[in-house]
C-alpha cells in the first residue's frame, strides 16, 4: 500500500475528431496525499476538465494510470467503479446538476442513500454540512429558489458527505460574486485539511490558490510547472511571457515539468 490519496502516472488521454486526434491530456504525472487542496490552473483548452473527468472515474485514458487509496481504476470493471466512485470520489462540475424536485437538504441526503447510508448520524451531518457552508436558511428550498451561488454550495455539500478521498471541483466558483467565492474556497480547503481529502480544484481565479497547498499549471495537456502559493505567480497569469524568457535567456527546451 502506497500512502498517497492519489497517484496520476503518464495518463494521457487522445480524442478522435473531425480534425484528427487532439492529445487533450499528454503524459500527466503527480501525486497527492491526504490533506493536500490543489489548485488547477491553466489557459482554456489544456486539459483541465479533461484530467478532473477521468480522476472522477467518468472517462478512461488513452494510456497511463490513475491509483486512488491504492487501487488503479484501470484494474476495475465497469460495475466496481462505478461504486468505487461513489464510495471513494467526490466531485462538483461547472454545471451541478441538482435534483429539481428534491430541497438543498434532501439533495445531499440522496448522496447518503445511494450509498445506503441514510441514518440518523449521517443525516445531521448533512444538515451541518450546509451550515457549514452558509446554507441554515435554505435547507427546505427547491434547487431554482436559490442563487447560483446557494446551489454551487448545496453541490460542494454533496460532493463531501459520502466522506470521499478524493474531492474534485471544476471552477466551484464560477457563479459566486467574489467575497462568496473566497469564503466557499476557505471553507472547501478547511473540510480538505481537517477531514483529511485529498482536494483537486479547477479555477481560473488566481486570487483563490492562496487557500491551496500546491498549484498545479496545465498548459496544451502536460504540467507546465508546480509552484505554491507563496511563489512568484507570474508566470500562472502570462505563461506565454515565461516561455519567451526561457527560451531566449535559458536556451531551454520546453515542455519539461517541475515536479517536486
Ligand atoms: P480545459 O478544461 O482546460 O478548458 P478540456 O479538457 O476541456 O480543457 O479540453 C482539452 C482539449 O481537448 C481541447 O483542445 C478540447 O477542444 C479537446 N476536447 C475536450 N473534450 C473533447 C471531446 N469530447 N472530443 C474532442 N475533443 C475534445
Ligand atoms: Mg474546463
Amino acid at each position: 500500500m502506497t500512502s498517497a490519496a492519489l497517484e496520476v502516472r503518464s495518463v494521457v488521454k487522445t480524442y478522435q475528431s473531425g480534425a484528427g486526434t487532439v492529445n487533450a491530456v499528454d503524459g500527466v504525472s503527480f501525486e497527492l496525499r491526504r490533506g493536500e487542496f490543489v489548485a488547477l490552473v491553466g489557459p482554456s483548452g489544456s486539459g483541465k476538465t479533461t484530467m478532473l473527468a477521468m480522476l472522477a472515474a467518468l472517462l478512461r485514458p488513452t494510456a497511463g494510470s490513475i491509483t486512488i487509496d491504492g487501487q488503479e481504476l484501470g484494474a476495475m470493471s465497469q460495475r466496481q467503479r462505478a461504486r468505487f466512485r461513489r464510495r471513494k470520489i467526490g466531485f462538483t462540475f461547472q454545471a451541478n446538476n441538482l435534483v429539481s424536485y428534491l430541497t438543498a437538504l434532501e439533495n445531499v441526503e440522496l448522496m447518503l442513500r445511494l450509498n445506503g447510508e441514510f441514518d440518523a448520524k449521517n443525516r445531521k451531518r448533512a444538515r451541518e454540512l450546509l451550515v457549514l457552508l452558509g446554507l441554515e436558511e435554505r435547507l427546505n428550498v427547491l434547487p431554482r429558489q436559490l442563487s447560483g451561488g446557494q446551489q454551487q454550495r448545496v453541490a460542494i455539500a454533496r460532493s463531501l458527505i459520502n466522506q470521499p478521498t478524493l474531492v474534485l471541483a471544476d471552477e466551484p466558483t464560477a457563479s459566486l460574486d467574489s467575497e462568496r467565492a473566497f469564503q466557499v474556497v476557505e471553507t472547501l480547503a478547511e473540510l480538505v485539511h481537517e477531514q483529511n481529502r485529498a482536494g483537486i480544484m479547477v479555477t481560473h481565479d488566481l486570487r483563490l490558490v492562496k487557500y491551496t497547498d500546491r498549484i498545479i499549471h496545465m498548459l496544451d495537456g502536460h504540467v507546465e510547472r508546480v509552484v505554491k502559493p507563496d511563489d512568484d505567480l507570474t508566470c500562472l497569469a502570462d505563461p506565454d511571457a515565461c516561455r519567451l524568457i526561457s527560451m531566449d535567456v535559458l536556451g531551454v527546451e520546453q515542455g519539461r515539468t517541475d515536479h517536486e
